[in-house]
């Protein structure tokens, strides 16, 4: 039978859109998300505005997703990933599988009590980031002792609500919907690949992702090593992006690196930044004013540093190529930031294979119009977002606005031919 509900796969930024822009026109929306909160990696960034508005959109996600949350168009379904697919546009059956998230989301009261009784090192259970939806805490199964096989029963026994509940099995379920939008975002590169750059040996060394959550969480920037303020800040770009692996440049590295420097320097002007790369993406709304405002309070060097080591006090000592200058240096900081870019998701191949939706070269869902469209190779199946290629945080919305508004047209377009044939027979 016909279907005009829609399926969204992915509840980051470009998936709430996408849902939104549905459910605003009465189209019911499954929004499945494999993870236990909804939001995606947007939902966890930092505001970085310093006395004025930064155009970071980090607060965009949070309104965006609050409204999804408590629309009535929209069922959401948090743990759960799709197993198969059968049927065709306008009529798809999807088998969704759901995970057992373990702590009742109703009954949790957010108390902390579980995590501090968790005996293990790290936590198995333990809140989510601090703006997360919904706001309920989560256990890991593959940390916590009971699913080893263990009889530890302290969270159980310690959670005031009785929200625990490790019995709960993983449930099957099909859905039955006209169209499909994949918005399964994108994989933070792994910066441990880049061994020479040290990120996971030299706790002085961060991500941009680091960053952002370390703001979010305490509003300021310490040192990993001894919790003081940094003094002198390398931000190093295009880790990740315009390489061997990556032959495309993410597209948001240079904007949030430099509004996270911005907003270093607006807390403590005598913070020193330097900014190390290859050459800046300034397009953006304003952004060619917002480098304009900083070009003189932030040190910019042409040239990407190929090796950091930690000396004997601790610092970390950069060497780099200075490309106008045409000589090879090297310089100590005692905090250094990798801008980390935008990589494939992991589990797209799966999810390409599962829907027969095809993959670019590049590792990212491929579009009928390389101009990037939204349409894949199969019929009504959509993609939004940075799953399709890297975007910011109002691309990412555009796509998924547009991938909507796509699925609706063509839905409209086939049940017109389903009763045009109808009253042909
Ligand atoms: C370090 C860093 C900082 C950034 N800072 C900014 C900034 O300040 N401003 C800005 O505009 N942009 C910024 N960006 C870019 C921003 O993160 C993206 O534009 C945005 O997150 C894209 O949203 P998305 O929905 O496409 O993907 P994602 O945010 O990756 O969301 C995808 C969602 O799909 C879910 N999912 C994946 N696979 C499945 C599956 N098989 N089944 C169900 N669910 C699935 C994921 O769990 C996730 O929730 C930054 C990027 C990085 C790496």
């Amino acid at each position: 039978m016909e279907s005009k509900n829609v399926l969204v796969v992915g509840s980051g930024i470009s998936g709430v859109a996408s849902a939104l822009e549905l459910a605003n026109a009465g189209v019911s929306v499954y929004l499945i998300e494999k993870e236990a909160v909804i939001g995606g990696h947007s939902a966890s960034f930092c505001c970085k505005a310093t006395d004025i508005c930064s155009k970071c959109s980090a607060c965009v996600v949070s309104d965006k997703v609050k409204e999804a949350v408590i629309h009535p168009q929209i069922t959401l379904l948090t743990n759960s990933t799709i197993k198969g697919l059968g049927g065709e546009l306008g009529n798809f059956h999807v088998e969704i599988i759901q995970q057992p998230r373990y702590v009742d989301e109703e009954r949790c009261i957010a108390c902390g009590l579980c995590t501090e009784v968790c005996p293990t090192d790290p936590k198995a259970i333990y809140p989510p980031f601090a703006e997360a939806t919904p706001f309920s805490y989560i256990l890991d199964e593959g940390l916590c002792l009971r699913f080893k096989g263990e009889r530890c029963d302290l969270c159980r026994g310690s959670c005031p609500t009785k929200a625990i509940e490790f019995e709960l099995k993983s449930k099957e379920r099909e859905l039955n919907v006209g169209a499909i939008i994949v918005a399964t975002g994108f994989d933070v590169f792994d910066a441990r690949e880049k061994g020479s750059l040290g990120y996971g040996r030299y706790p002085n060394v961060l991500t941009g992702l680091d960053l952002e959550q370390i703001f979010t969480r305490e509003g300021y920037l310490r040192l990993p090593t001894n919790g003081k303020e940094p003094r002198n800040i390398a931000f190093i770009q295009c880790v990740g992006s315009r390489d061997e692996g990556h032959g495309y440049c993410s597209q948001v590295c240079c904007k949030y690196a430099m509004k996270l420097a911005g907003l270093i320097k607006y807390q403590n002007p005598d913070t020193q930044v330097t900014i190390f790369y290859i050459d800046l993406q300034t397009t953006g709304k304003g952004f060619a004013q917002f480098y304009e405002n900083y070009k003189e309070s932030i040190r910019f060097v042409r040239g990407v540093p190929v090796e950091i080591l930690q000396t004997l006090s601790g610092e970390l000592e950069v060497r780099f190529e200075d490309i106008s200058q045409g000589k090879v240096c090297r310089d100590t900081f005692d905090l250094v930031v990798l801008s980390v870019g935008i990589s494939p998701g992991k589990n797209s191949w799966d999810l390409a294979r599962i829907l027969g939706i095809n993959l670019a070269d590049d590792g990212f869902f491929d579009v009928r119009d390389p101009l990037g469209s939204n349409e894949t190779n199969i019929d009504g199946v959509f993609v939004a977002g940075t799953c399709q290629g890297p975007k910011d945080i109002p691309d990412s919305i555009a796509h998924g606005i547009a991938a909507a508004s796509k699925a609706m047209q063509v839905l409209a377009e086939s049940a017109i031919q389903r009763r045009g044939n109808q009253g042909r027979h």
